[in-house]
């Protein structure tokens, strides 16, 4: 439906395309409500806000989480087998279930196994110098590109793309004007930010000015990891040793090792390269194949956003309840969003 100016005024502009965004508008694909016909706009801009989703490791885990215990853990349990249906009833592209190897190399570590794992084995795995206490399950990995094209592929609901970045916010009478990088302005009745750590950086966006912050006892957890290309001449594979990932994606369209991943805090590109040699080096003791050397691989840094006690944030940012965010995925993004993704629905529409 058009204003007096005629420009189209959406029902929703969903401001975002990580997975936040996405497993919002595909889970809408799925939905019965879909049949209602709203428009929705579509804005995001990952040249100037690079997704984290792009940049990240990317696995899934149940990772000996009880019911019950807090409600994060209740949170991250749903989600996982959110995510566990999802990859067996539609097979998407760029995951792959491979068991994951939890090892613990020092008595720290293998304390903080026991207290989230409860029972330990002895592993030996070939990929593994030595015997250790640990366990193994299954779990997935993900190539985050191809996963995010398919889920692009597998969104039909009808929405306009505007690929630039929104610079502000305003209200006008019942609906919202968005205000793109490039001078032109969206018009929406409802708003949902999937910003992911962008949140933190441009909050005043949507925020009257007397209005208290919102993101105050929220922070900006940058992540870095190491990736090369490289034929191991294996399948996939997904080790943890001590907190750390060595994982080896195989698929037609990959052949990549990652170990990490490691935080800098307060940072926005700058990873801790001298924690990353420390632990290439340790890997390379541990590891029977070889890693190679520092200068073999490229250094990613993705921005997650973490809220208070890592609960995941998902509703209304105002009392009219026509602002909506989802935020605070952390280090849950690929199993979190697909659980926002159902409650942001009901709430929105
Ligand atoms: C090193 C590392 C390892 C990780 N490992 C895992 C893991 O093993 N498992 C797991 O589940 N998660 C993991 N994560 C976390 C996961 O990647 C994130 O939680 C998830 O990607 C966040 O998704 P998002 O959609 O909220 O944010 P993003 O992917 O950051 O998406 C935000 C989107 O908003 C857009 N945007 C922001 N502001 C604007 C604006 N003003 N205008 C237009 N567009 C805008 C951006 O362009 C982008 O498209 C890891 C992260 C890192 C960094």
């Amino acid at each position: 439906m058009g204003n007096s100016s005629n420009q189209t005024i959406f029902d929703l502009a969903v401001i975002g395309n990580g997975v936040a965004a996405q497993s919002f508008l595909w889970n809408l694909s799925l939905s019965e409500r879909k049949s209602q016909n709203f428009s929705i706009a579509h804005i995001f801009s990952n040249e100037i806000a690079p997704a984290c989703s792009l940049r990240t490791c990317a696995t899934v885990s149940l990772n000996g989480i009880e019911e019950d215990v807090s409600p994060l853990g209740n949170d991250m349990r749903e989600a996982f087998f959110l995510f566990d249906d999802l990859y067996k009833t539609y097979h998407p592209e760029g995951v792959e279930e491979v068991k994951r190897v939890v090892i613990s190399t020092n008595e720290n570590d293998t304390k903080k196994l026991l207290r989230r794992y409860k029972k330990l084995d002895t592993i030996k795995n070939p990929r593994i110098h030595d015997e250790h206490q640990g366990t193994e399950y299954n779990s997935y990995i993900i190539s985050p590109e191809i996963f995010s094209s398919w889920l692009s592929s597998q969104i039909t609901v009808a929405k306009t793309n505007f690929p630039f970045f929104a610079k502000d916010l305003e209200k006008r009478g019942e609906h919202f004007a968005v205000k793109l990088a490039d001078g032109r302005e969206v018009l929406a009745r409802k708003v949902l930010f999937a910003t992911g750590a962008f949140a933190k950086i441009f909050e005043r966006f949507h925020a009257p000015p007397e209005a208290e912050s919102i993101e105050d006892k929220n922070t900006i957890k940058a992540g870095s990891f190491l990736e090369r290309d490289i034929d191991l001449g294996e399948k996939s594979f997904y080790i943890s040793i001590d907190g750390n990932y060595v994982l080896y994606r195989r698929n037609a369209l990959e052949k990549k090792l990652i170990i990490g991943s490691l935080t800098t805090i307060g940072a926005y590109e700058a990873p801790d390269v001298h924690g990353l040699s420390k632990l290439l080096l340790k890997m390379k003791g541990i590891l029977t194949f070889d890693v190679g050397e520092m200068k073999d691989y490229k250094i990613t840094t993705g921005l997650r956003h973490k809220g208070p006690r890592r609960l995941l944030i998902a509703g209304a940012l105002d009392e009219e309840k026509k602002l909506f965010r989802v935020n605070g995925l952390y280090k849950n993004g690929f199993t979190m969003a697909f659980l926002a993704a159902k409650r942001l629905e009901k709430m929105i529409f």
